[in-house]
């Protein structure tokens, strides 16, 4: 397919021209003033063409859990939400196709899945995930999300005695560090497909529920495989106590000690690091993946973003799973994702203005994908991942700056048309490659409109957890 965006504004330098923006296949061929219509015509008047946004990292399946879970920190969430986690694969595929709406609604054309896998049925778990974004069109990073150590060990120790902090069961059921990296290994031979936009990504969960050995594996299926890498990084204070206690030096030394960190490595939060991890990351290329609502939502804390930039670590945005934010907006995620750092740093130079966070979502995000060279700017040659923005939106008026109005504002719906690849899946607003209102009818079919029931897990971690952060002990 061919297109022709007619008289778009894109951003140049500070300011803004009008311009026609040609495709050809799935690459931006041309950008210029009044070029020769080909193909379909697409009128540009009144809109703000901008490079798709990279939703860098998420779990889609938290959808049918987003609302659900009080305000509670990471440890005590995660109880929560693996204690009422979906179990069908059914559910995995209506939650992707959920999550693919919501990003592209929102700015995105590229989503990064850490896929939290339905124990027992792992590959239908990816394969369910797998065939919604296929439909949608979205351009998929899927990162099947594995630990090889019990969900108690994720804790540092408490001076309590041990009170069996990880229930029987899962200990016993948890599978070998092999028979994960098999997994990984089967889905990557299944359905690593970068042609029809499906990537795979190893992705251990983080090194609180991971051995050296799965890090190593996963290394080893990156190079064999040529396959980006992600994982949580040091998300919670907790984290921060619990590596020192388990390598007697820093998550991220640790990391760098085993080979994991690349420029092709991806890392979600980087909430608790030190400078000198800060510049371990910049040493080795590798990329922040900034979750502000997450953070906040969890209490994890403020990522020290602002000496991310300066010690020239790239640094992009992801949504995180629906249930720790709560929903996938990530034009919110890259607002919040701004602007809070203004209260970390008097020194106004340093703060993130409106085209920074673009840049940082769309060209920060392709470059934590080792794809720099193919998406995150308006550029000739790249591929044609492309949102159009409808300035007459009433959430966009009066006009102002786009740019600063887009990113600082509260845009409603503000998305008219997307491509991925150069394949048009946005238009008028609404999604073209599925339907919508069907998709609104099973979730709404499987709805139970009722508060959370507490967590058994979490009643068993609650006492480890008030005593490792000193808090009042738990009565
Ligand atoms: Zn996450």
């Amino acid at each position: 397919m061919s297109y022709l965006i007619q008289k778009a504004l894109i951003p140049v330098g500070q300011g803004y021209d009008t311009v026609d923006v040609q495709i050809i296949g799935d690459r931006i061929t041309a950008i210029a003033p009044q070029l020769e219509p080909i193909g379909t015509v697409i009128d540009g008047q009144n809109k703000l063409l901008l490079p798709g946004f990279i939703n860098a990292h998420t779990h889609s399946s938290e959808m049918w859990q987003r609302g659900l879970i009080p305000p509670l920190p990471l440890e005590l969430w995660l109880a929560e939400l693996y204690d009422s986690a979906p179990l069908d694969p059914e559910q995995i595929y209506l939650s992707a196709l959920g999550t693919a709406v919501e990003t592209l609604l929102s700015g995105g054309t590229s989503v990064v899945d850490h896929i939290v896998l339905i124990p027992g049925k792992e590959a239908d778990t990816i394969a369910a995930a797998v065939r919604a974004y296929r439909e949608v069109g979205i351009r998929a990073f899927v990162a099947p999300l594995i630990q090889d150590e019990p969900f108690g060990s994720g804790l540092p120790s408490s001076g309590l005695p041990a009170n069996g902090g990880t229930p029987d069961a899962e200990s016993t059921a948890l599978p070998s560090t092999a028979a994960v990296l098999d997994w990984v290994q089967d889905a990557i031979e299944q359905f690593h497909n970068p042609a029809a936009q499906i990537n795979l990504l190893v992705a251990p969960t983080g090194i609180q529920l991971c051995s050296d050995a799965l890090f190593e594996g996963c290394i080893g299926l990156s190079e064999r495989y040529d396959l980006c890498r992600h994982a949580h990084l040091l998300e919670t204070k907790a984290q921060q106590l619990l590596a020192q206690e388990k390598y007697g030096c820093s998550a991220v030394a640790h990391l760098q000690q085993l080979g994991y960190l690349d420029s092709r490595t991806s890392l979600a939060h980087c909430v608790w690091l030190s400078d000198a991890d800060i510049q371990i990351l910049a040493d080795t290329h590798s990329t922040v993946v900034h979750n502000p609502l997450s953070n906040l939502r969890l209490g994890s804390g403020i990522a020290p973003l602002l000496k991310y930039r300066a010690a020239g670590v790239n640094v992009s945005f992801g949504c995180d799973g629906s249930a720790s934010n709560d929903g996938q907006d990530l034009l919110e995620a890259i607002k919040i994702g701004s602007i809070l750092h203004n209260i970390t740093d008097f020194d106004y130079r340093q703060w993130i203005s409106p085209r920074t966070a673009v840049e940082m979502a769309a060209l920060g995000g392709a470059t934590g994908l080792n794809l720099a060279e193919q998406l995150g700017s308006l550029t000739i040659g790249k591929k044609a991942d492309l949102v159009l923005y409808d300035l007459t939106n009433l959430s966009l008026l009066p006009g102002t700056d786009p740019i600063g109005l887009l990113i600082l504002g509260h845009p409603v719906q503000p998305v008219d048309s997307v491509w991925v690849n150069g394949r048009q899946i946005v238009s008028g607003g609404e999604v073209t490659t599925i339907s919508v209102p069907q998709l609104r009818q099973a979730f709404l079919d499987r709805s139970q409109w009722q508060a959370a029931a507490h967590s058994p897990t979490r009643a068993v971690l609650e006492a480890q957890y008030r005593s490792i952060m000193a808090l009042q002990p738990h009565l």
